[in-house]
């Protein structure tokens, strides 16, 4: 069976998201563990967790996908930017406890001029520190645009990290179909290609999510500007193809398009239509 759903606003709690999703078609979701410009969480709310996970069983919600600030940078030149984005996410990893057994995905960071080799270093480093080897929680690295000094433009930049990380367990890759296509890796033409080459250099067995989006951009543009499903320059069929992939086959699929609530269960509605 397919798993698709869209970003959902957090601000209402897990119970609100859980309720939302299925009200749009959706069998899971992607949040924002706070503000997504990354101030202080609210506190977890033991009950509303409770009816959360009460209501997954029912709805057949079976995962969730948690989003980082994009804000947080691990490899800024800067000390208390990377420490800040240590904190937060040592902070995230607890919480996400309350909901075990799910991912935590992020944006590797923009190395600020230090250099691609010293932002991975950066970034190992980090999730060394925070990382813990009772968790449930698996940390997904986003496949990034590369805009700006970006880490993450490249496959092989992501399995940079994953190779110094020691509990290699706890991580994986969340591919988005709009930033891998600006980055310069031709899904529309040659999907077959490119995850053979992802697998060649990640492998697919670390991939746990998809982000689907599409672009307002040309191929390899390094811009990242997302755009509704079947309206940029990936076309609907490229959707369909990745979705009907076997090689993607169980993977869960979210999309975080220009939308409200509505214009998701449109998108939702469609692809489940065109892939079934
Ligand atoms: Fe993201
Ligand atoms: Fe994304
Ligand atoms: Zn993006």
């Amino acid at each position: 069976m397919l798993t698709i759903g869209c970003h959902l606003s957090s601000s209402k709690g897990y119970l609100h998201m859980g309720k939302e999703a299925v009200s749009i078609g959706a069998n899971t979701f992607q949040f924002f563990t706070r503000n997504p410009r990354g101030s202080k969480a609210k506190p977890i709310d033991e009950t509303d967790v409770a009816a959360f996970l009460e209501f997954c069983r029912e709805a057949g919600i079976e995962k969730i996908l948690a989003h980082a600030p994009y804000t947080l940078n691990p490899c800024s030149k800067d000390a208390h930017t990377r420490e800040f984005a240590k904190i937060t996410m040592e902070d995230d990893l607890k919480r996400m406890e309350y909901t075990p057994g799910n991912c935590y995905n992020f944006h590797p960071g923009s190395h600020t001029g230090q250099g691609a080799e010293e932002g991975i270093r950066q970034i190992a480093g980090m999730l060394n520190e925070i990382l813990r080897p009772e968790q449930t929680t698996t940390v997904l690295l986003e496949t990034m645009a590369g805009k700006g000094t970006e880490i993450g433009r490249s496959f092989e930049e992501l399995a940079a990290i994953l190779e110094q990380v020691e509990l290699k367990d706890h991580m994986g890759v969340c591919l988005d179909t709009c930033h891998v296509y600006d980055a310069g890796y031709d899904i529309v033409r040659d999907l077959d290609g490119v995850l053979r080459e992802f697998d060649r250099t990640v492998g697919l067995s670390n991939l746990k999510a998809i982000h689907i989006n599409d672009s307002k951009n040309p191929f390899a543009s390094h811009k990242d500007r997302h755009e509704k499903i079947g309206e940029g320059s990936l076309g609907l069929e490229t959707f369909v193809n990745l979705i009907r992939h076997p090689l993607l086959a169980g993977l869960p699929f979210y999309l975080e398009t220009p939308n409200e609530l509505e214009g998701y269960a449109g998108e939702i509605a469609m692809l489940k239509e065109r892939t079934r």
